[in-house]
């Protein structure tokens, strides 16, 4: 879980909660003016009324952004618990040629076929990408530079003169 953005929706509830604590405060002081035995004076009821106007257009704004940042928050928190619980489906596997990917554990395949995860976009990227290929050298699906040796075999011979 990324704690910056933890950090800044917490940042933006205090300042929404600044905003509207000052919003509430300028209505206070506008009901004390409109109840004051001498009523109100124009010039000051005009100037405090735009400075509510403000204050809620301002809280409004946070209000909005806030709600943006937390929707944000639970999705990603929401995508994290998604990745662990499939991430805990699979266990590190050692290929004959010692190279490590990550395999379906045989107890949690519920009917899936084995098959292997790429560890680097597991660990770097938490992204669930299968390793397949039926060579001795299988390939992520996402990034084919992540390229796994899976057995010993002699180098494929490059063809010559195919019939081309
Ligand atoms: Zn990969």
């Amino acid at each position: 879980m990324d704690m910056t953005q933890i950090q800044s929706a917490i940042a933006l509830v205090s300042t929404a909660i600044g905003m509207t604590n000052q919003a509430a405060s300028t209505a206070d002081l506008i009901k004390k003016l409109f109840s004051s035995r001498e009523g109100p004076d124009d010039g000051e009821a005009s100037k405090l009324l735009n400075a509510l106007a403000t204050d809620l257009t301002t809280a409004n704004v946070m209000n909005m952004q806030l709600s943006e940042a937390l929707k944000t928050l639970s999705r990603e928190l929401q995508r994290q618990d998604e990745f662990e619980r499939e991430k805990s489906r699979y266990e590190m596997f050692a290929t004959s040629t010692g190279d490590i990917v990550f395999a379906l554990k045989a107890e949690l395949a519920n009917g899936q076929p084995t098959h292997f995860i790429c560890p680097v976009c597991m660990n770097r990227d938490k992204l669930i990408t299968y390793v397949t290929g039926d060579g001795a050298f299988k390939r992520c699906q996402t990034d084919s530079n992540h390229m796994y040796h899976f057995r010993k075999s002699p180098r494929p011979e490059v063809k010559r003169g195919s019939g081309w």
